[in-house]
């Protein structure tokens, strides 16, 4: 019954992320294809927004590939794809103002996006480690009940799970920075007059569908965390 209620949960979280795909590839699609009224380059608007919000010392690179965008703060650099960089479109301009987002939400040192920092070195080893520790620990523990339980299986799960749970906290803190990101790039967009009024729906759509991309991944952390919880079990055969 457990294992029947996980599966049901993972295929609606499966098929939750084919529709966000889909649907984030079209915005971004039609968005690309759309070019700004303004008229205005990523590139500047990377410049303008992070004047704006006095942010200094940031360069702007061409990272080759698709939705290679992103802010590192630890380089000082915002990296835009090759349909970002030096381009005009909607989609463009969204997606430079969500990284500037980033680079603002760094400067104004924002407690949650900080948080995320501190966990982002951590989050991809422990959401590939902990399963196998839980794992581990739960044919360890089959093995142990036979001959005497000693409790150490148990244990191994449960580190398991605690350094899994690492990588649960990482999403569950990137989707508030995510749309918060997001709707500082919309706000700025709307300010500056970036794209036209009618515009602005089509980027809002980008930036939505791109934030739920964040929304799938958390919620298949917590699909992931409640099975690994299931697997472990209670504490059984303590002597
Ligand atoms: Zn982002």
């Amino acid at each position: 019954m457990d294992y029947f209620i996980y599966i049901i949960a993972a295929g609606i979280v499966f098929v939750w992320s084919m529709i966000v795909q889909t649907r984030l590839k079209s915005n971004v699609a039609r968005g690309s294809r759309i070019r700004a009224a303004s008229g205005i380059t990523a590139n500047e608007v990377v410049e303008q927004m992070l004047r704006e919000h006095d942010v200094m010392g940031i360069t702007i690179e061409h990272k080759p590939g698709q939705m290679t965008d992103c802010y590192s703060p630890k380089e000082g650099k915002i990296y835009l794809s090759d349909t970002t960089y030096g381009q005009d479109t909607i989609a463009a301009i969204a997606i430079a103002a969500h990284e500037c987002g980033h680079a603002v939400q760094d400067h104004e040192n924002m407690a949650l996006y900080e948080f995320r920092q501190l966990l982002a070195p951590f989050a991809g080893i422990s959401s590939r480690v902990g399963p196998w520790l839980v794992i581990i620990g739960v044919v360890l523990s089959a093995y142990l009940d036979r001959n005497g339980d000693t409790g150490f299986g148990w244990t191994l799960s449960t580190i398991g799970i605690v350094v899994y749970f690492v990588a649960f906290l990482f999403y569950l803190v990137m989707l508030p920075v995510e749309r918060n990101a997001s709707s500082r790039a919309y706000k700025d967009m709307k300010q500056a007059g970036w794209v036209s009024d009618d515009q602005l729906s089509l980027a809002h759509k980008v930036l939505r569908s791109a934030g739920d991309t964040y929304a799938v991944a958390l919620a298949s952390s917590a699909v992931t965390l409640i099975r690994l919880l299931a697997l472990r079990g209670g504490r059984r055969g303590r002597r």
